[in-house]
């Protein structure tokens, strides 16, 4: 193992320390794919020696890598299994998607972003871990990506005022969805689609993310 790489992985055993006792990181397989998936390999090279801390990190159109301890909460929430096709909306850097990637093994992550630069941030990203099971797409996400649906979990890596529908009709009949949904401060919600509606599974306030921006977000 080389200097720079005992750096990272020491940086990445405190941070799975931490998440643990702070309970943002109760399971094996999240862990796993927290593991697996370094996160340097995600951010701008200005932002190397920040990749292990528990914060959101600039990237690039003055968008976000997501904290880790949001990702791993969410992820264990979205309750991802082998197989699954999920659909995430904002890309930004991949690293995300390439933690959903690994848990659903042999199935499919198709991810959307807005921003052209970021989608080739992200493929590129991804390349370089030999991932080929995320699909990025650039389109506004607020409209999901009907071509791929039914989806058996949807996930929104952007602050809405509300899910937008398409979304929701996008998801498989028993899959889970998770928003951060609010205004200034978001809680972050999961639904399941049940065959007599929406169903409240989880809600936890006090999260704060970039917005979502695009045609089903506006009022
Ligand atoms: N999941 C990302 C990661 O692992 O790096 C972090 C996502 S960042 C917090 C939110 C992303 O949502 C930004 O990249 C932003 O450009 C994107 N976004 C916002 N509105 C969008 C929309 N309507 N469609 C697609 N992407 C959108």
């Amino acid at each position: 193992m080389t200097v720079i790489e005992k750096k990272y992985q020491t940086a990445l055993n405190d941070l799975i320390a931490y998440l643990k006792n702070s309970k943002f990181l109760t399971d094996k397989y999240v862990e796993d794919a927290l593991r697996k998936i370094p996160r340097h390999e995600f951010v701008p090279e200005s932002e190397l020696d920040n990749a292990y801390y528990n914060e959101p990190l600039q990237i690039m159109k003055n968008q976000t890598i997501s904290q880790p301890g949001v990702v791993t909460r969410m992820t264990e929430w979205l309750d991802v299994k082998d197989g699954q096709k999920i659909l995430e909306i904002g890309t930004g850097s991949g690293w995300q998607s390439a933690i959903l990637s690994y848990l659903v093994g042999k199935g499919d992550v198709y991810s959307v972003e807005r921003h052209p630069e970021l989608v080739k941030f992200a493929q590129e990203n991804l390349k370089k871990l030999k991932i080929d099971n995320v699909h990025v797409i650039l389109c506004d996400g607020s409209l999901g990506y009907p071509q791929a649906s039914p989806y058996d979990r949807i996930i929104i890596t952007a602050a809405c005022t509300e899910i937008p529908l398409p979304l929701l009709e996008q998801l498989r009949e028993n899959g889970l969805i998770i928003a951060p949904v609010g205004d200034s401060s978001q809680s972050l919600v999961l639904l399941q689609k049940t065959s007599k509606g929406m169903l409240e599974i989880k809600r936890q306030s006090k999260y704060v993310f970039v917005p979502l921006v695009g045609k089903f977000t506006e009022k």
